[in-house]
């Protein structure tokens, strides 16, 4: 129990994947959730160098109170310095539940702080709840999948979770809220590295389906040539995007017929769909009508594509996506 502000449930921001990877926000909706049964706080904890824009993310998603360490030292991700680090705070903190998101990161990160606190971890949770007795009930799939484990940690403190990203909605951004933040100063003698980064790349998604993508890029013969055109494919690797085509396109070589969107190629149901240089003829909206909020890119504002989109830019597009691009590059973190 935390004796300066009482119960806490604290959330990792995990904020590197940030643009495809929702998980931490998601995970402040849930412990929102979880804390009218204990009365706790929800904290978000994190960690790098000049975060502040994830702070003021988690502050607008649902945390009432963030730690922050901010120093050049933890501007790439270690593990063995954010391990040694969360374990510190916890030590001085006691938060009664630490939530992790599932992602590669939150499977390397969080057994290491359980086992060093010599508490609990479920790994991989589909669900949590608090019982009448006031304990975190965490089920996850077991065995394959082929049943649903429901684990407690009675008498171990905190109570360790990761979980599985898109589990749980997100709160909407709340632009009034305010957060309490509580700056950390990083360790005076950080563990040495036995591991150092020397450079990251990100890496390509291959493995997604333009049908399923939460965000599509579509590109159309206003992305002028095929130079212009893969330039889309740049943005969506920043943004965790799949890249879909017009007919055109796809008949001039640009992109394979694999990314035709349209009558002749595949129904999209993005949650957002970036529109680049597309006249919006019918053959090629008629596979957007399940699409969410539409952003269209287009030198002519009569375009048909211009009319059907929630915000229509009138602008030059290959200029507009390598803008997007410069702008993502200095905000995402390897
Ligand atoms: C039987 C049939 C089936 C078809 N099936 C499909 C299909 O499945 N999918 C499909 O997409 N099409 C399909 N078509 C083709 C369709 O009718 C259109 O011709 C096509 O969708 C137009 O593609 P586009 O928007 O890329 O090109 P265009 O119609 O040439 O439009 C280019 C747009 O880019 C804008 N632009 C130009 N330069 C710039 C710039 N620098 N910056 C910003 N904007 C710029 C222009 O203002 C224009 O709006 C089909 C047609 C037929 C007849």
């Amino acid at each position: 129990m935390n004796d300066e502000t009482g119960s806490e449930i604290w959330v990792f921001g995990d904020y590197r994947n940030y643009f495809q990877n929702r998980v931490t926000l998601q995970l402040l909706a849930k412990a929102r959730d979880l804390s009218r049964k204990i009365s706790a706080r929800v904290c978000a904890v994190v960690f790098g160098c000049g975060i502040d824009e994830y702070v003021a993310e988690y502050a607008a998603h649902g945390a009432d109170k963030i730690y922050v360490v901010d120093h050049p030292g933890l501007e790439r991700y270690q593990i063995d310095a954010y391990v040694a680090l969360m374990e510190r705070l916890c030590r001085e903190r006691s938060p009664e539940i630490v939530l992790v998101g599932g992602t590669g990161f939150g499977r390397e990160f969080a057994p290491r702080v359980a086992k060093r606190l010599k508490t609990g971890l479920t790994s991989d949770c589909i669900e949590l709840y608090i019982d009448d007795e006031g304990i975190l009930v965490q089920t996850a799939p077991a065995f394959g999948g082929n049943l649903m484990a429901v684990i407690v940690t009675r008498d171990r403190r905190p109570q360790m979770a990761t979980v599985r990203p898109g589990m749980f909605q997100e709160l909407p951004h709340d632009y009034e809220a305010r957060a309490q933040i509580v700056r950390i100063d990083p360790p005076a003698d950080p563990p040495p590295e036995r591991l150092r980064v020397i450079r990251s790349d990100r890496r390509p998604q291959t493995d997604r389906k333009l049908e399923d993508a939460r965000i599509v890029i579509c590109g159309g013969r206003g992305m002028g040539s095929k130079a212009g055109f893969r330039k889309l494919f740049e943005l969506a690797q920043l943004m965790g995007a799949e890249v879909g085509a017009t007919r055109p396109v796809v008949y001039s070589g640009w992109a394979n017929h694999d990314a035709l969107v349209g009558q002749a190629g595949k129904q999209i149901k993005p949650m957002v769909l970036f529109s680049f240089g597309v006249s919006g003829a019918i053959q090629h909206t008629a596979a957007l009508t399940g699409a969410g909020f539409v952003i269209a890119v287009n030198k002519n504002p009569d375009a048909v594509m211009m009319k059907m989109a929630d915000v229509a830019v009138v602008a030059d597009a290959k200029q507009v996506c390598s803008a997007m691009i410069k702008e993502l590059r200095k905000r995402i973190r390897p």
